[in-house]
């Protein structure tokens, strides 16, 4: 379970490599490895901060329509797609898409919820067979030093203690904020040593289109410079228990940059002089591509994920998105870091490849 950069800069497999059917004969097809897909941006409920469900898409896409994406993300070479919302167990026919990706497709997938669904939801989910849960689990100092106690307080953890042998991988989701500094760590081993993998994120205010319109994150949650040394103990300790086995979902290098990148949010998914490629294919509820999970960008006014299915229209989008992204002052999102990082993974294989140096392994 390794996906670190190695000292001559190149990178090792990882969780992706190891279990969501990565050949070389895929990886060589492959334009890009991940997506995430917005289902719906309507929810069954209305979070402060949440910026989702405040811009509303006229027309949202059919479930039919969703599963004829699933054929279009195969098509480009796609490994992983992440279904996300908004709320995606709000709609109708979430198991028939469950069931397309595993009886159709090669996609290893995931879906996140708030939990707030009915036993009905929750039996079509698992007998279309759901591969992946992902649950917030809110994290507070305080109440939660008493680790039984977060049982009590997520509905996420609840739900992924019902899920227990029904859903091979379940994961939490744990926002890092000035409010739970002391709790991280803990709350991190609690749920790893119950079986449940941990996606850790700092908290990210004020990036994207839109922000300016919506509520940001409150001042008491935000990260600043002030918090950098208690971030370089929980990187060092999260690091440490990922060495000896953690579930943990994010790198290495992920965790070490929390201390800095965590404060500033000044990571960059681009280069700001070469060309770059997006790591996740993110598509709206709508259809619309965007430029990242947090902004729909010019992109979104030009295309669609289904004009994917040409070529040449995949190559422009990659020429526009680069234009999009590099009006982006920044983040830590998780996932698109590690997206980030298994992209410069195939394109590295592709380039050696092409050299001649190897095509098997
Ligand atoms: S740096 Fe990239 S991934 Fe991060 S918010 Fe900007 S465009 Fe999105």
């Amino acid at each position: 379970m390794k996906n670190e950069k190695t000292t001559n800069g190149s990178y090792t497999p990882d969780m992706i490599w190891e279990e969501f059917k990565v050949t070389p004969d895929a990886l060589l097809g492959a334009k890009i490895l991940e997506s995430s897909v917005y289902l719906t941006r309507k929810c069954n409920l209305k979070c402060q901060y949440c910026k989702i469900i405040k811009t509303e898409l006229p027309l949202e896409l059919t479930m039919e329509q969703w599963i004829e994406v699933m054929d279009i993300l195969e098509g480009l070479g796609v490994r992983f797609v992440n279904i996300a919302g908004g709320e995606p167990t709000v709609l109708k026919g979430l198991g028939r898409l469950i069931s397309h990706i595993n009886n159709n497709t090669t996609l290893a997938h995931s879906i996140v919820s708030n939990s707030l669904f009915n036993d009905e939801k929750l039996k079509e989910m698992v007998d279309a067979g759901l591969k992946a849960y992902v649950a917030s689990i809110d994290v507070m100092d305080g109440a939660d030093k008493r680790l039984h106690d977060i049982r009590k307080s997520s509905a996420g953890m609840r739900m992924l203690e019902r899920l227990k042998g029904k859903v091979p991988y379940l994961c939490g989701n744990i926002v890092i904020s000035a409010r739970n500094l002391s709790s991280v760590v803990e709350v991190t081993r609690y749920l790893s040593d119950n079986g449940i993998w941990v996606n850790v994120c700092p908290v990210i205010w004020g990036r994207g289109d839109k922000w300016e319109s919506v509520e940001e994150a409150d001042n008491a949650y935000r990260l600043t410079n002030e918090h950098r040394e208690r971030l370089e103990d929980i990187a060092k300790r999260l690091v440490e228990l990922k060495r000896n086995g953690a579930l943990l979902l994010p790198t290495e290098s992920y965790l070490e940059g929390l201390p800095t990148y965590g404060p500033d949010l000044s990571w960059k998914c681009y280069s700001e002089t070469e060309p770059t490629s997006p790591s996740r294919l993110i598509v709206d509820a709508d259809g619309s591509l965007m430029t990242c999970i947090n902004m729909r960008g010019e992109v979104a006014k030009r295309y669609t994920v289904f004009d994917l299915k040409d070529e040449d229209t995949y190559r422009g989008f990659v020429e526009d998105w680069w234009e999009d992204a590099k009006r982006c002052q920044g983040c830590y999102w998780s996932t698109m870091v590690t997206a980030k990082q298994r992209q410069l993974m195939l394109e590295e294989f592709k380039k050696e490849v092409l050299k001649g140096n190897g095509t098997q392994g």
